[in-house]
């Protein structure tokens, strides 16, 4: 049995919404769908780009800004042929709409399209702030384990809203965007699926990032790391939370594209052992993909003898935490260390520089404002000698100097840092030497 969830695109016009209700019925395995809302059509915003301008507006502008949502949705009803379907919906929420807080606007659009994918293909809806609970505005991922369970248990072919659910007071919360990945992850862990099929508009995760390598492919199969990793790096098919509920079942995620049924998509596999019989690799490279992201600080500290002072490295990181900066990389010499991390405004780096010289007085202190880093990714790697050799020897090849690497133990990630402007040579010419 599968647990579906098709996003914004797929769920944008009557049009695409027909295409969803034909993939869902040409499988009877896929029993329980969850939906985004309707994403960007010809001349429309996102419903939950139209529903935040409802939540901005003056209350007595609210309206007037609920009216354009109201029209898309019943535009939305005509197209798939279902007239005035919403229409008590949309007059309880329009009611509302006034004095409604953030969240509860928000999620407006997932509960509207979840209410009309339902009565178009005679499915059972089911609200998500029944299933997936939140603790304040924390996910609490226990409770919400055993609520999902127990409100589906017993049930089939459903329709779940995603993006979000409800607090231990009744009051709607919401994921960050995208979030409705999530919640087809949580829905999928509670019913025990086999698969999450996740249905997006691209043909699946791609070797490196398309607008950069154009000759870029589609990968068969990922595991959990492999994509946490890319993911982080930039590669966004998913929300890079959505693993962890499926993670905890064993359950692998396929990525599906509604608007090209040819494409075999990529799968997303718990382990690696998952790797051999039926989820095996078409290729025997020793990379599954690569991406980066650029704008990178760096902080360099030289100290002498910094490797015998006890509490160093904690004393540096300690700054780091004060300033509620999340830090990347941490290469280190004898007698110097560097640390990577995203950037950050110049009173923010400068109160960082001071404090790091207060705490650990080095002898010299530097900071580097453009770099981008690239990240190797597979577990193939950890058999094959020479995979870094061969990145570092295509880098200077291509005559692009290398101002960082790092690989941590687990080689599953070879990390190299490159200047800002040299980004898009080195995607290039790391993707030419591994040919993923
Ligand atoms: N509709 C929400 C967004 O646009 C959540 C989602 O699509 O997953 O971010």
């Amino acid at each position: 049995m599968k647990a579906v969830k098709f996003g914004g695109t797929s769920m944008s016009t009557a049009d695409s919404i027909l295409r969803v209700a034909s993939i869902i019925k040409q499988d009877h395995d896929r029993r329980f769908v969850v939906v985004s809302a309707p994403g960007k059509a010809k001349g429309c915003d996102k419903v939950t780009d139209m529903l935040i301008a409802v939540s901005e507006a003056r209350p007595c502008d609210r309206l007037v800004k609920f009216e354009l949502v109201r029209n898309r949705f019943a535009a939305l009803c005509d197209g798939v042929g279902l007239n005035g379907a919403l229409d008590e919906e949309l007059d309880k929420i329009q009611s509302n709409i006034v004095k409604a807080d953030y969240c509860y606007i928000l999620s407006r659009g997932e509960y509207l399209c979840a209410k009309l994918l339902a009565k178009l293909i005679g499915f059972t809806f089911i609200d998500a702030a029944d299933l997936i609970k939140f603790n304040g505005n924390t996910y609490d991922d226990e409770r919400t384990a055993e609520v999902c369970r127990a409100g589906l248990k017993g049930k089939l072919d459903v329709v779940v809203p995603g993006f979000y659910g409800s607090d231990e007071d009744c009051n709607i919360v919401t994921f960050s965007r995208g979030g409705s990945d999530v919640s087809g992850a949580i829905v999928a862990r509670a019913v025990n699926a086999d698969i999450y099929e996740n249905f997006t508009d691209v043909d699946g995760f791609m070797t490196c990032d398309p607008r950069i390598v154009p000759h870029a492919s589609v990968i068969d199969v990922l595991t959990y790391r492999e994509l946490r990793e890319l993911s982080y790096m930039g590669a966004n098919v998913l929300h890079p939370e959505s693993i962890f509920p499926v993670q905890k079942a064993n359950i692998p995620i396929h990525i599906l594209n509604t608007f090209n049924e040819n494409a075999l998509g990529t799968k997303i596999v718990p382990t690696e052992a998952f790797l051999a019989g039926k989820h095996s690799r078409k290729n025997n490279m020793p990379i599954t993909a690569i991406a980066g992201r650029q704008h990178f600080f760096s902080l360099h500290i030289d100290k002498s003898m910094m490797n015998a002072e006890i509490g160093f490295v904690r004393r540096v990181l300690s700054c780091f935490e004060r300033y509620d900066i999340s830090v990347e990389h941490i290469p280190s010499g004898i007698d110097s260390m560097t640390v990577v991390f995203s950037a950050v405004d110049t009173e923010t780096c400068n109160a960082l520089i001071e404090a790091v010289r207060r705490e650990v007085n080095p002898d010299h202190i530097s900071l580097t404002k453009d770099i981008a880093l690239i990240a190797i990714v597979g577990h193939a790697m950890k058999s094959r000698p020479g995979t870094a050799a061969r990145a570092i020897n295509r880098l200077s090849h291509a005559n692009i100097n290398l101002r960082m690497l790092d690989m941590g133990a687990s080689e599953i990630n070879l990390i190299v840092g490159v200047s800002d402007s040299d980004f898009e040579r080195a995607l290039v010419a790391l993707n030419g030497e591994f040919e993923v």
